[in-house]
């Protein structure tokens, strides 16, 4: 047996994400492309663990924007931890 092995690591310009955003902007979830996530789909599935939450967040205007690791931490890292108060959960 080989030894377990870490993926590489890749550079941050090669790095993209899912990020998942209330209808009023708040982000509130990050899937990060991998050989475990590969579409869209995937990343619905990461956040959601059923196909009814899912409807239900997608009912409430819970969108999804793929970007790059730039862009994420340029207009969406500083907001993910920040609570949102304009009832984006329901
Ligand atoms: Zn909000």
């Amino acid at each position: 047996m080989s030894p377990r092995t870490l993926p590489p690591r890749r550079p941050q310009s090669e790095r993209r994400h899912w990020i998942f955003i209330y209808r009023c902007g708040c982000p509130f979830g990050l899937v990060e492309e991998s050989t475990s996530y590969k579409s869209e789909d995937d990343a619905w599935d990461a956040i959601y663990d059923t196909r009814a939450e899912e409807r239900q967040a997608r009912a409430v205007g819970v969108r999804v924007e793929f970007v790059d690791h730039a862009t994420y931490e340029r207009d969406f890292y500083p907001h993910m931890t920040e609570r949102c108060t304009h009832g984006g959960m329901s």
